[in-house]
């Protein structure tokens, strides 16, 4: 199942009126080609599966005809625009709580900008039910209903940070070896009570054990949280978030470059946690996505 309407581009000014801008738009385009084609670079793209919660790919145009990546749009969000077989593609997160039917991005600013259907399908996401002991996280005391209020908040502002970048990687690893436990996307019911469905891909992990970086990227930020206990954020750039909650112990700072491996903490159960188990949540365009659509390499070992 593909979902990559084509479309063209109007020029925009592509092409530079004197020689300068014609040499740079040439350097440009070489720099661009090299970049699309450089091996070992795992440009790999996440699976498409346009639904709320999940990701859609739209191609942009041929990146021979604009060199220069186009800017996209989805609500208030800059998009993800990825290199791919010659074509800048849109990598669009879309919201577990998105209607389904026709959307709009939108490419380029201004007078040029234009407005590029695409269609949303439906997904229903299974159910769970899970029984805390801890009662007090559930049914908060005013004092935690504060600390958590403004925790979210804070949270909310780091999803929607935006890096400009060069080198996203959009495959990720699994972040630590384990069952997956609870899938993203699924309607939880915490000791009888409908509360918001599950945000991340939980990896069942004892404590103590490395918590890898997914890919290579910036540390956003490091914090512990009322819900997610000890909690690292890496920026991978151009909107692509992922965050790694529960940890036992954080090993980095706020500012630090990571590799893709590269260990960011031990598993643990902190926070809002029934025992100890990675929770693991991929964000895009900043909104929460299904983690296991960035997992391309496994994807690609399970069937060979
Ligand atoms: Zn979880």
């Amino acid at each position: 199942m593909t979902h990559l309407p084509n479309i063209t581009f109007s020029p925009r000014r592509a092409c530079g009126k004197n020689a300068r801008a014609s040499i740079q738009t040439t350097i440009s385009a070489a720099f661009f080609a090299l970049v699309a084609f450089m091996p070992g670079t795992g440009q790999a793209l996440p699976k498409a599966e346009p639904v709320p919660g999940g990701v859609a790919l739209i191609r942009l145009g041929e990146i021979s005809a604009h060199p220069k990546a186009p800017r996209a749009w989805f609500g208030e969000r800059q998009v993800l625009v990825a290199s791919d077989a010659g074509q800048w593609v849109a990598v669009v997160g879309l919201p577990l709580d998105l209607k389904t039917g026709s959307q709009e991005l939108l490419i380029g600013e201004g007078a040029t900008q234009k407005a590029l259907r695409f269609e949303v399908d439906d997904k229903r996401y299974p159910e769970q039910r899970i029984t805390l002991k801890d009662s007090s996280k559930v049914n908060l005391a005013p004092a935690d209903e504060e600390r958590a209020t403004r925790e979210i908040a804070a949270i909310q502002q780091l999803k929607r940070h935006w890096r400009d970048a060069a080198d996203t990687e959009t495959a990720f690893q699994l972040p630590a070896e384990g069952r997956l436990a609870s899938r993203f996307g699924l309607r939880r019911i915490f000791n009888g009570e409908a509360r918001a469905p599950h945000s991340g891909l939980d990896v069942a992990v004892p404590r103590g054990r490395p918590i890898k970086a997914a890919a290579q990227g910036k540390i956003l930020a490091t914090g512990d949280y009322f819900f997610n206990g000890k909690t690292v954020f890496i920026d991978h750039g151009n909107g692509l978030i992922s965050m790694y909650c529960h940890l036992d112990r954080i090993d980095v700072q706020s500012g630090d470059q990571v590799t893709q491996g590269q260990r960011v903490g031990l598993a643990g159960s902190t926070g809002r946690s029934s025992g100890p188990h990675l929770h693991w949540s991929v964000v895009l365009n900043g909104t929460m996505v299904d983690p296991e659509l960035f997992l391309v390499a496994e994807q690609k070992a399970k069937k060979p």
